[in-house]
């Protein structure tokens, strides 16, 4: 497995920042302010990149740095680890069948003993 973790997380341009937190009135969109409202907002996707969420405005919400960003986070990356542990199917190499070996037959000797009589 070479698959690199490789972030697709691009990063969201300026402008589109600053839309997105003009549009939801720089408010933490999770909580509305009322647990992060000491800390900054990102911008952020509703539905993470790595799972197919776009860079659409629509994917695009304001988020409070701490804690609704750090616990989605959180989840996003607890939910990539469960997606990423995909069961492997141990294969193992079969045992082959019936090498047959040849038996350990001895041959039956018959030493036949002549009765020299005479
Ligand atoms: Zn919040």
């Amino acid at each position: 497995m070479t698959t690199s973790w490789s972030g697709t997380r691009q990063p969201i341009p300026k402008a589109t920042r600053k839309r997105i937190l003009q549009r939801d009135d720089y408010r933490c969109q999770l909580c509305q302010g009322t647990r992060c409202g000491n800390h900054p907002l990102h911008v952020d996707h509703r539905v993470p990149v790595a799972e197919g969420g776009t860079h659409d405005d629509t994917n695009l919400w304001a988020l409070g740095a701490y804690p609704c960003h750090a616990e989605k986070t959180r989840a996003e990356q607890a939910r990539g680890r469960a997606r990423r542990a995909t069961t492997r199917i141990t294969v193992r190499p079969a045992t082959v069948p019936g090498r047959s070996q040849p038996r350990g037959q001895h041959p039956k000797h018959r030493h036949r003993r002549h009765r020299g009589h005479g």
